[in-house]
């Protein structure tokens, strides 16, 4: 097991495929992009499935998320997903994907073993998204998302981030049409994982805020904490269900005692958070011929080290090096 000295267990793997991206969000990357990674520095395919097998067979995860930077542009992608799927015991699969391109992908994600998909959408108007993205790609990204309900890559989730002056209104819209199209809303605090380092504390829309905006339409019912378990977003049933909201305070109401989250990096490193400063280079164990055991003691003791919290809200809180489009998210 990946268990930590809180006792916490990591049963959830989050595999970042590629750093790279055809979006620009502002919350996660500057206009001009990243340096993004030399291909010597990613993982192969066959890396990755055999990292993902040994957390699988040996370590006790049962979830493996793919993401990114965004994942659809991993040309390997549905092949890892086939392997990833044929394992024994089977591991859920999901994808957290920004969407533009699952309209060509969705059926053949599906067929390969893909249960489910996250699709990040922070706004339902065509120029907002174009000044939040800095990519004129609206339409793809709703093509996309009927495409994996229609696939069946369900319950389709969406991923909304708001920012103040640009979609903090939209919150009970964007509400409105995922009920009415049948998808899961979550959203997302701002967290201090752009590249640039420009979050800020006092400007960021809170968990408070966008309750208050649903309120002011929709009736919203606590689903409590045993529904949630270890997940990160907190749900309410939206005019007495069944659909439901969700929102992930990773910044006001952050939720590390339940964390059962493991992180590996396109280019192989281990991350027991995404506020972590520290990480576990697994690429050079591989490289360097290590068994299956080797690399899974390695990965364990990683996780041992684990910190108690991220600390958000902490005077001494550090951004990591890395953005989120680089740890994956
Ligand atoms: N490119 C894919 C996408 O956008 O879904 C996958 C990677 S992206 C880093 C994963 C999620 O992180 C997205 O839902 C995105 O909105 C969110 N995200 C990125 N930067 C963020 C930030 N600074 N604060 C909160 N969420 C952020
Ligand atoms: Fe790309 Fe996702 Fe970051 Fe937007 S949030 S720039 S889609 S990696």
């Amino acid at each position: 097991m990946l268990i930590d000295t809180y006792g916490r267990v990591a049963t959830d793997l989050r595999v970042s495929l590629t750093d790279r991206c055809n979006l620009r969000c502002t919350y996660c990357m500057p206009e001009e992009g990243l340096q993004w990674l030399a291909k010597p520095d990613l993982l192969t395919d066959d890396e990755i499935v055999r990292l993902i097998g040994i957390a699988v067979t040996s370590l006790g995860v049962e979830e493996v998320r793919f993401t990114g930077g965004e994942p659809l542009l991993r040309p390997g992608l549905v092949g890892i997903v086939e392997r990833v799927a044929a394992l024994e015991p089977r591991p859920q699969t999901s994808l957290t994907t920004n969407g533009i391109g699952l309209r060509r992908t969705a059926r053949a994600l599906k067929e390969a073993g893909l249960d489910r998909v996250n699709v990040s959408l922070d706004t339902l108007r065509p120029g907002v998204f174009k000044t939040l993205t800095r990519r004129d790609r609206h339409q793809d990204v709703l093509d996309g998302l009927s495409a994996a309900r229609e696939a069946g890559l369900t319950p389709v989730k969406v991923n909304s981030v708001l920012m103040p002056g640009l979609n903090d209104d939209e919150a009970p819209d964007l509400l409105a049409w995922a009920v009415e199209h049948g998808y899961e809303l979550r959203f997302i605090e701002q967290m201090p994982l752009d590249a640039q380092h420009g979050w800020k504390r006092d400007g960021m829309i809170t968990a408070g805020d966008i309750l208050a905006s649903l309120r002011t339409r929709f009736e919203l019912t606590p689903e409590g904490d045993e529904a949630r378990g270890s997940a990160p977003a907190e749900r309410w049933l939206v005019d007495g269900g069944p659909h439901r909201v969700g929102v992930i305070a990773s910044v006001t109401r952050p939720f590390c005692r339940a964390c059962d989250r493991t992180r590996l990096t396109a280019d192989g490193q281990v991350r027991t958070c995404l506020f972590a400063t520290e990480e576990t280079d697994l690429r050079a164990a591989l490289r360097s011929g290590a068994p299956d055991e080797e690399i899974a003691r390695v990965w364990k003791l990683a996780t041992w080290g684990k910190k108690a919290g991220a600390g958000l809200d902490d005077p001494s809180f550090v951004q990591p090096d890395r953005p989120m489009s680089a740890i994956g998210g």
